[in-house]
């Protein structure tokens, strides 16, 4: 597959919106560059006793709604780009939701799994004081992304409270609820993916509980959210992960299937499948809904033309390449994006950094409720949007609403000094 750069299909979905939009050339034009990168080498004592670097990134895409936001992935292919490319959908993400945040991302190059857990704390606890001048509730806001969870997310508040001798849980979301963290964050990306599926059914007049449904990764995204599509009667035929994928017609036990990834490594052997088969061929079955919830670029023009599923709903950030989107857009398949679709993350992160300000925290019913209006709120105002705007598919129609916010954003602030 030819290599696609993320930040150049940023880019392009920004300029394919734009065209819908009365928005200033040079608006558009600051809209689609980050207002700052930290780039940094972590040296890290391992433990055997050398000292290994490790290359770091911090991109800070855009302020003008809030303070920045999102997540840090650990990842061997992590590079300023790709890191530009998840701060910029962040911005648009978070505009998309409406919740009162720019957008940011980080990334460390390396694969934790190759690590110890101590040596991930120190090359965690290294990033984090590299982060700390320009981190914190009101400037920026990590997370949770690839290969990183409620642990990192806690050495990362220690190291910064620690620092900054003071207590501010608000700098960082995605934490254990035992360290400030919220309920229901961790199935909140899932969450926002079974609920704009169901949204969409609905929409083109089908119901989820007819649909089958094929799941492209099954880490924290991809997991949960075929659990939460079962839950609304869909029948989840496929799952697959690095290692390749599972097939059952009558549909998988989801469940099971997370408590065997748990235990192996990979849903992979689950002994309980019809058949295994490639993460190629899961792509390409003929289901009612495919989720893509790995890595960017898993979907490209070639796999698009011989997809089958009618609905696409993005649980991964990126996962279809603009070429993709183009096939798809042609063979009237409808791909409701990444930007709603896992927007819950950062929505229910929103809604921890609301507890902790407040020093009071919500019930997993109220996260939830609150979440559900939230993203059918969106859903509704993007399909307004892409009714009213006449836009080639739904994806554009998102970029149409959230470029306007941020761009109403950016003129409200006006140009200093
Ligand atoms: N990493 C997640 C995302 O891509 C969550 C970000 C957050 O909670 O700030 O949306």
């Amino acid at each position: 597959m030819a290599e696609i750069n993320p930040f150049e299909s940023l880019q392009e979905q920004i300029d394919d919106a734009a065209a819908y939009l009365d928005v200033a050339p040079d608006v558009i034009d600051r809209l689609k560059r980050p207002e700052r990168t930290l780039s940094a080498t972590l040296s890290v004592e391992m433990d055997g006793g050398d000292v290994e670097q490790f290359p770091a990134y911090r991109v800070q895409f855009n302020g003008d709604r809030g303070p920045y936001k999102g997540g840090i992935r650990y990842h061997p292919n992590v590079s300023e780009d790709e890191v530009t490319a998840l701060a910029g959908w962040m911005v648009y993400k978070c505009a998309v939701v409406d919740i009162p945040y720019g957008g940011a991302k980080g990334g460390i190059a390396f694969d934790p799994r190759e690590y110890s857990a101590s040596e991930v704390e120190r090359i965690t606890r290294a990033f984090a004081t590299e982060l700390r001048p320009i981190i914190g509730e009101d400037r920026d806001i990590p997370a949770p992304d690839v290969n990183t969870g409620q642990r990192e997310m806690n050495w990362i508040k220690d190291t910064y409270e620690t620092l900054e001798r003071t207590t501010e849980p608000g700098a960082v979301t995605g934490k254990a609820p035992s360290s400030g963290g919220s309920a229901g964050r961790v199935e909140a990306t899932g969450r926002s993916t079974m609920l704009t599926a169901r949204e969409a059914f609905d929409y083109l007049g089908r119901g989820i509980e007819d649909a089958t449904v094929a799941v492209q990764g099954y880490g924290n995204a991809g997991s949960v959210a075929a659990e939460l599509l079962d839950d609304v009667e869909a029948t989840v035929v496929a799952v697959s992960d690095s290692q390749g994928g599972i097939y059952d017609a009558d549909g998988l036990d989801t469940s099971a299937v997370k408590a065997h990834k748990r235990e192996t490594g990979s849903v992979v052997g689950y002994p309980d499948a019809g058949r295994e088969l490639s993460n190629e061929d899961l792509l390409t079955l003929d289901v009612d809904l495919l989720v893509p919830a790995a890595l960017e670029n898993a979907v490209d023009a070639d796999i698009a033309r011989d997809v089958q599923a009618d609905v696409i709903v993005e649980a991964a950030n990126g996962p279809l390449t603009p070429d993709a989107d183009d096939v798809l857009t042609e063979r009237d398949v409808y791909v409701f994006p990444d930007i709603l679709a896992n927007a819950g993350g950062v929505t229910v992160s929103y809604f921890e950094w609301v507890q902790n300000r407040q020093r009071f925290a919500w019930t997993e019913q109220r996260v939830n409720d609150e979440l559900e209006r939230i993203v059918t709120d969106a859903f509704d105002r993007l399909v307004d949007a892409y009714e009213a705007h006449d836009v080639p598919n739904v994806r554009t129609a998102a970029y149409v609403v959230a470029i306007e916010r941020v761009a109403d954003a950016a003129d409200d602030r006006g140009v200093w000094p």
